[in-house]
């Protein structure tokens, strides 16, 4: 027998006292949790909720009858055929179960698997909704991200018990005071010898699942290993790496180490479980054994018929079942209302950009200003952008150049508004950007960034951001053009109605680094924002494609302000003014020329980079 590991008597105090403070703790409590959810329900599917009840009444008249029906047969049988009242009785009976049994059947039909996965997609919908639509920098927050897959696992794992605890808990409610009625008329006192075991078993239930609750910790670590192993598998990216690096052997023990360990913590719940579930069996049956042993006596001296006998009997039966059901329940809505609450933090996730009314944007060119910017990442303790100050001016293309990690992306990420500046401000005309509603001023840029990916949708869909019906396929084709990929695009089969992703379509087609950022390029332009934001465009391009989009970009940004991210200097020359930026402040700024002339930094990383095209 496995020997479970100790649960030390401290240990044990404080994992009730951090059950007791999580259940506490949470936002909302049991009954709201599922009044919002009955809500939600009742909102996308009226049927859900009357099926809910249909099949609760429906089960509940059929135990009813059939506790009936086993006393009147068994009185039939006792007294000898013929007795036309009770064939009549007992007919009735039958038809009132078979009447009850089709209607819960019929409901249990609508409210099956498609019901739940109905349910569960609806909130699915519910958190990816908000999850794309959400600040940015909420999305890069552990903490959210963990509410939010929390939240899914939760969904999916408890939105059945719920549907099904709810029907469970209003049928064996009724049950309850029923069968309860029915063994009063005997003996008051049968009522408790019933229900006050099936209550101990709950708390022996309760006892079992904290300690699989609390244990969760040393198991988790190892989940997530092996799941990491998993997704290395199915992950096409990574394919060529774990072989061509030899790496599937290492990846198969560690996945086998993982694999041992977690082994060992199932065979420890196994264990722990099975001791309760014994004495859960030993408590429970002490409280039916009693009540049976005593209208066993009851019928063995005459003083219950055994027709009575049967109805009692069986009404024991299902009192210890309603009340064990209920005590289950318990614990099921409990559970579910912890992932309610989950799910609930993460939709009540705050956002700070304005989302309604806010200012107009300005129709013609417009400038940006950052006004003693910084900027610090969530829990970083060091600002990466610090007191920044600079303007891009009205139709102005400038380079910003700097070493890795200098905070060239997180300027622009700042500008285009996915990130908020802890201090200072950005201003767009004169007006911080805060004034403006969110979706018309993501609406003012066209950006690459240099992870720009690609959905797994059609080429046309990927570069218009919308159907084909919709797209302005002249444009579009214009875009492919001046970003230099359209040939490539025209020499598909199906042209720009080729499909990406390849793990989702069967027939889709996938680029190279260089061809897709052109395909981004063309998205960008077909975008036609007033501000351009190029971060590190060229960087999988080949000489001859980077030639030709700094000789193109000139043409791209014609009208618009522009901002141009590149480590290659080469590339700023086409700009009006370079900006060299380390460690989050600007170091020097200024044109090419000046740059040159004043011998600095911005000259010094120029000669070094030249030199290798020189070949000095
Ligand atoms: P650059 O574009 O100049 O290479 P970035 O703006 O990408 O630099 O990054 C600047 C610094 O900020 C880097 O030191 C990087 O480690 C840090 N950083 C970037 N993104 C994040 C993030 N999401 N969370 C925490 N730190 C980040």
């Amino acid at each position: 027998m496995v020997k479970v590991k100790k649960w030390d008597k401290q240990k044990k105090k404080e994992d009730w006292g951090k059950y007791r403070a999580e259940i506490k703790g949470m936002k909302y409590g049991i009954a709201k949790n599922i009044a919002w959810a009955m809500k939600k329900i009742y909102g996308y599917d009226k049927w859900v909720v009357a099926t809910v009840l249909i099949i609760a009444f429906g089960d509940y008249f059929r135990n009813v009858i059939l506790i009936y029906t086993d006393k009147y047969i068994v009185e039939l049988a006792a007294g000898g055929f013929g007795q036309t009242r009770l064939i009549a009785v007992c007919l009735l009976l039958f038809a009132g179960n078979f009447f009850f049994h089709f209607i819960a059947l019929a409901a249990g039909n609508y409210n099956g698997y498609t019901g739940f996965r109905r349910l569960v997609d609806h909130f699915y919908g519910l958190l990816m909704e908000k999850s794309m639509d959400t600040d940015y920098e909420n999305n890069e927050r552990m903490e959210n991200n963990n509410n939010l897959n929390k939240a899914r696992e939760g969904v999916m794992a408890s939105s059945r018990d719920m549907v099904y605890n709810l029907r469970a808990s209003i049928q064996h409610t009724l049950e309850l005071f029923t069968f309860s009625a029915i063994l009063s008329v005997l003996d008051f006192w049968l009522v408790p010898i019933v229900i006050l075991p099936a209550v101990a078993g709950y708390y022996i239930e309760r006892h079992k699942m904290l300690w699989v609750w609390n244990m969760a910790d040393n198991w988790q670590l190892y989940e997530r290993q092996m799941e990491y192993i998993n997704s290395v598998g199915k992950d096409f990216s990574r394919a060529k790496d774990v072989r061509l690096f030899g790496m599937q052997e290492w990846l198969e023990k560690a996945f086998r180490r993982s694999y041992k360990e977690r082994i060992f913590w199932y065979r420890q719940q196994d264990a722990w479980v099975f001791r309760h579930n014994v004495l859960q069996v030993f408590v429970r049956t002490a409280g039916k054994l009693a009540a049976y042993v005593y209208v066993i006596w009851l019928v063995i001296h005459g003083e219950i018929g055994v027709g009575d006998f049967v109805l009692y009997f069986n009404a024991i039966m299902r009192l210890s079942a309603a009340v064990d059901a209920w005590c289950g329940n318990i614990n099921g809505y409990q559970w579910f209302s912890k992932n309610i609450n989950y799910v609930r933090a993460y939709l009540e996730t705050e956002d700070r950009t304005r989302r309604t009314g806010g200012r107009a944007l300005p129709k013609t060119t417009c400038e940006m200003e950052f006004r003693n910017v910084s900027y610090t990442y969530f829990g970083a303790q060091t600002p990466v952008i610090q007191n920044l100050s600079f303007t891009l001016r009205a139709g102005e293309k400038l380079a910003l150049v700097g070493l890795n990690g200098a905070g060239k992306t997180t300027i622009v990420k700042l500008m285009c508004g996915l990130y908020d500046p802890t201090e200072g401000e950005i201003l767009l005309n004169g007006v911080n950007i805060k004034e403006y509603n969110r979706e018309e001023y993501f609406g003012f840029f066209s950006a690459v960034f240099q992870d720009s990916a690609l959905l797994a949708a059609s080429i046309a869909e990927n570069v218009t951001g919308q159907t084909v019906e919709k797209a302005d396929r002249a444009r579009m084709f214009e875009c492919m053009k001046k970003a230099g990929i359209y040939e490539k695009v025209m020499s598909l089969e199906k042209k720009e109605e080729t499909r990406f992703g390849r793990g989702v379509y069967p027939d889709a087609t996938d680029f190279s680094g260089g061809e897709k950022q052109k395909l981004v390029l063309a998205k960008a332009l077909y975008k036609d924002a007033p501000i351009l934001l190029l971060d590190e465009p060229t960087a999988a391009l080949d000489a001859i494609a980077e030639q030709e989009m700094y000789l193109n970009y000139v043409e791209f940004s014609k009208g618009k302000s522009s901002l141009f991210i590149s480590h290659r200097l080469a590339s700023t020359r086409f700009c009006d003014r370079i900006m060299l930026l380390e460690k989050g402040a600007v170091l020097e700024c200024g044109s090419h020329e000046e740059l040159m002339e004043q011998g600095g930094e911005y000259a010094k990383l120029f000669r070094i980079q030249s030199s290798y095209y020189e070949g000095a």
